[in-house]
């Protein structure tokens, strides 16, 4: 369960898919945009965040039309991979979920990072 998940009024994600703050677009689909990190972790650190605002992973894929969305999240990911050549070197999506997950935005959101080699098992 995902401690803070604000109605989409007050939520950052969604008050930035609305244009009331500002963020660095780079890629779009109808049900998905992606943007640059305010605090990258990475060379490249994106967030594909879904139009449709829903806290975590689990309340998105249990609303109707959550698994094509989650679909188009990827594919709109994958396409800003391939466009920019990500693939070459490698990256990583991750999902935070929840307090112990890392979650601090109650927006399902994919992180995208690239450009460095990525340590394993996180932090
Ligand atoms: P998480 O901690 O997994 O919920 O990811 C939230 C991400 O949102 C973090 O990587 C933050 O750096 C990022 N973030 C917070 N505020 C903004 C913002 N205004 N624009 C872009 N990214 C942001
Ligand atoms: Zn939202």
């Amino acid at each position: 369960m995902t401690p803070k998940s604000p109605p989409p009024a007050d939520c950052l994600f969604c008050r930035i898919l609305r244009g009331e703050i500002p963020s660095t677009p780079l890629w779009q689909s109808e049900k998905t945009l992606i943007i640059a990190d305010i605090a990258p972790q990475a060379p490249f650190h994106a967030l594909v965040i879904p139009r449709r605002h829903a806290a975590d992973i689990g309340e998105f894929m249990k609303e109707k039309g959550g698994p094509s969305e989650l679909s188009d999240l990827f594919a709109t990911a994958l396409a800003l991979i391939e466009d920019r050549r990500i693939d070459r070197k490698g990256y990583r999506l991750v999902i935070n979920t929840g307090a112990e997950g890392g979650q601090t935005v109650g927006h399902l959101h994919l992180h995208l990072l690239a450009g460095r080699p990525l340590g394993w098992p996180p932090g």
